[in-house]
């Protein structure tokens, strides 16, 4: 029997060892296909975040991936080095899920560097315009996304009016004229509504003017049956929205219902055109129908703006659009969708799978290079089944009743063609309100902003150790009580007073045994609340049961000492003992030493990213001036820095970095040879050779700090398994004790079953 154990253990770890590899080899692949998306973010400009996007501390991320879980959207976080990295930061809307699902508290939802932005409008804390009193901005406006932030903005703004208006000039102005209304609310998204029923609720005099025919904002034009990611979120007279997720048909109806309900006065189909503020503080609005005055002006207009026109003979056709609502009800047509964002593609992926359509999109680029992943496949998808084609490169030049023209290639090849057409959806982009705001003397200077506060990231940890401290100060101070006992060696105890109830098995030393097990059972309960499955049941944020983790963690050791009388034994409890310092040291170690690491890593990739791009700057110059040199440098660095970095295989990148001087020097032969076949300065090559051994140098060294990387991350495998050796060994320890221990219950429910 010991003889057929013994043979097993080798072949145990042989598999295991092999499943290690090719758990590493997954590992090294993901990072590579995150490299390339950075990459491809970079190159299509979508790295960069339009408003608000997730600012992830390094030195705090853990590389657990929860957050990148979290993220509804399509690629704008990815693990590299495992840390989470921005990739596609354009496309986050800023759910802010990633932040809370994070458990060390490392990403917060911010709006970035805001010195240069000059698409934000210069705001107060209340939402008032700095240079404009009575003006105020809910909403996307300001440059939060978000449902959630609309509706709260919108009512922050009521509650602002109501506040000013009670306040000392309540009776001045107000009711000087019986036209003026205490609030003109424009716009009616979820910004405008909820501020129009924030302000019913107060009894504000006030009205609200939408362009659009419906209600809804950028809402009522999201595709068909598109789930709405809300969280929870009050709704002035409604109550709450608690759901997590609502079918936008779901909104919309429930947004109508209040309306009626509370008999808001919306106006739709009512354009604002402009504003002023009179010396009286009395705004003068211009709408299509006419002027209205208010005394404050709360503006809800989100950022789409109009849509942007193609300013073609044809437009004004009925059959010209600028959104598409409804796919299905188009069959049997003849679509032209023009664009090459998202938005289009969607609408012409969606009314292709509809019966006997024929649809064709017009971009005037030469591919498609914002898309997300996702769209980018179906596309490809439907132009292989020949569901929808292509015009690259093309402008519509004019629409008829019939037809449509395009104007197709460039520089002197160009071609036109005309295809028949029953419908034509524009998708070029909206004209941003901004120019409005500014003819009404909004400030969009960021140094009228006031500095915006840091956002926090206090996961809680600091509270933890905090009580840890206290718990241990109490502790020792109960140790320092009874040293008399605790002095002793354990041999000599049982002659002690004291040994009766402070034994592992006397009434003391058992409560702090089952104070110890009630303390990892809650530790373990953070699991719970990580799994996708329950986590959402449990109330609370993943940080701050990360806190409880690390407390609960520290304090059950702490308790377990006391349990076993400050003398640790070599039997089934002391081994388990053992194995929890095991999980509490490898707990520590990931926690705070293993993230530098990876950050190191992160931040070399990052020099090496600018690298790059000097190295992309100077080899445009020299492409230029019409020599290849530029290009071939581009070639043989970039093929430098992929040599040695993104081999999966152990052995591959072993091999790759004894040979990494070999590749350096033949790379910086060819480029001295290319050099003087194009005739390129001296100066200029020993610059591209310059950059050359540093891509080289720092390539090495991302290899490096990735393998340390990796037998660092083996303390994820001790945390989580030897746990659960801990566990096994605490059972066991546990029955050995109920079976034959001489337990002295300090109540009497077993004291007719343990002797
Ligand atoms: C594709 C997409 C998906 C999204 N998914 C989500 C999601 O899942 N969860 C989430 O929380 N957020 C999501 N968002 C963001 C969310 O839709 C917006 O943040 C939110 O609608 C902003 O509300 P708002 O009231 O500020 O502006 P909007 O909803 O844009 O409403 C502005 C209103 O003002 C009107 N208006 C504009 N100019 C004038 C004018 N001059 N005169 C009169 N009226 C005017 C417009 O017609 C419009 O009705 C998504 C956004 C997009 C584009």
């Amino acid at each position: 029997m010991m003889s057929w154990l013994l043979a097993s253990i080798p072949v145990l770890v042989l598999v295991l060892f092999v499943l290690l590899l090719v758990r590493r080899h997954h590992e090294m692949q993901g990072y590579a296909r995150s490299h390339r998306e950075r990459r491809d973010a970079r190159e299509r400009g979508t790295h960069t975040a339009r408003l608000q996007y997730p600012d992830i501390d390094l030195g705090k991320c853990l590389g657990c991936g929860a957050c990148v879980r979290a993220c509804p959207e399509d690629g704008v976080l990815s693990l590299l080095h495992g840390q989470a990295v921005v990739v596609h930061g354009a496309r986050c809307v800023g759910h802010g899920l990633c932040a809370t699902a994070c458990p060390t508290a490392a990403i917060a939802i911010t709006l970035g560097d805001l010195s240069d932005r000059k698409d934000l409008p210069a705001l107060g804390e209340d939402l008032e315009a700095v240079n404009v009193p009575g003006l105020f901005v809910a909403g996307e406006l300001g440059g939060f996304a978000l449902v959630r932030t609309a509706v709260t903005q919108g009512a922050a703004v009521a509650d602002a009016v109501a506040k000013k208006l009670n306040g000392h000039d309540k009776n001045t102005a107000r009711h000087v004229e019986a036209s003026v209304f205490d609030l003109l609310v424009v716009g009616a998204g979820p910004a405008g509504l909820s501020c129009s029923l924030r302000a019913r609720q107060l009894g504000l005099a006030f009205t609200t003017v939408e362009q659009e025919e419906r209600i809804g904002g950028t809402v009522a034009a999201y595709p068909r049956r598109k789930m709405v990611m809300t969280q929870p979120v009050e709704l002035p007279l409604h109550g709450r929205l608690n759901r997590q997720t609502y079918q936008k048909e779901e909104l919309i109806a429930l947004w109508e219902r209040v309306w009626r309900e509370h008999d808001l006065p919306i106006r739709t189909g009512v354009r604002v055109e402009d504003f002023a503020r009179d010396s009286s503080g009395v705004f003068t609005v211009h709408t299509s129908v006419g002027p209205v005055r208010a005394r404050n002006v709360c503006l809800a207009l989100g950022r789409r703006g109009s849509p942007r026109k193609l300013g073609v003979p044809g437009e004004e056709l009925p059959k010209v659009a600028y959104s598409l609502l409804d796919a299905e009800s188009y069959t049997g047509r003849k679509v032209l969708v023009v664009g090459g964002g998202d938005s289009a593609v969607e609408a012409a992926l969606g009314l292709a799978e509809q019966p006997g359509n024929e649809v064709s999109i017009s971009y005037r680029k030469g591919a498609f290079t914002r898309l997300k992943t996702r769209n980018e496949n179906r596309l490809h998808r439907a132009v292989e089944l020949k569901r929808v084609r292509v015009y690259f490169e093309s402008e519509v030049e004019e629409i008829t009743r019939a037809s449509v023209r395009l104007r197709c290639g460039r520089d002197g090849a160009v071609d036109r063609l005309t295809l028949a057409n029953d419908d034509v959806f524009v998708f070029a982009g909206g004209v941003p309100p901004f120019a409005l705001l500014e003819r009404g003397g909004v400030s969009f200077d960021p140094a009228d902003r006031p500095t915006p506060t840091e956002p926090g990231r206090g996961s809680g940890v600091l509270v933890a150790l905090m009580l840890l401290l206290c718990c241990t100060a109490l502790m020792y101070g109960w140790v320092n009580w009874h040293r008399a006992y605790y002095d002793l060696a354990a041999p000599v105890r049982a002659g002690s007073p004291l040994h009766g109830w402070l034994r592992p098995a006397g009434a003391v030393g058992l409560t702090f045994g089952f104070l110890a097990c009630a303390l990892f059972l809650c530790n373990l309960a953070y699991l719970i609340k990580r799994s996708k499955l329950m986590g959402r049941r449990l109330p609370g944020s993943l940080g701050s049961w990360m806190s409880a983790h690390i407390f609960t963690g520290l304090l059950a050791p702490l308790c377990v000492l006391l349990h076993a009388g400050l003398s640790i034994r070599d039997t089934v409890g002391g081994h388990a003992f053992v194995a929890l310092l095991v999980v509490v040291v490898t707990g520590i170690l990931g926690r705070y030493l293993y993230a530098l690491v990876p950050r190191a890593a992160n931040g070399r990739e990052m020099d090496l990213d600018e690298l790059c791009t000097q190295l992309s700057t100077l080899s445009a110059e020299w492409d230029r001036g019409g020599r290849g040199f530029g290009s071939a440098a581009r070639e043989q660095i970039d093929s430098l820095i992929h040599a040695g970095r993104w081999r999966a295989g152990f052995l591959a990148r072993v091999w790759a970095l004894l040979a990494g001087q070999f590749k350096l020097r033949r790379v910086l032969h060819n480029l001295r040879q290319q050099a003087q076949s194009d005739d390129i300065a001296t100066s200029e090559l020993h610059r591209v050779q310059g950059l050359a051994r540093r891509a080289f140098r720092i390539s090495q060294a991302v290899s490096h700090y990735e393998e340390v990387r990796a037998v660092l991350s083996s303390w994820r495998y001790f945390h989580r398994w030897v746990a659960l050796l801990m566990v096994l060994l605490a059972v066991v320890h546990i029955a050995i004790a109920i079976r034959y221990a001489d337990i002295e219950w300090w109540w009497p429910i077993a004291a007719g079953g343990v002797s």
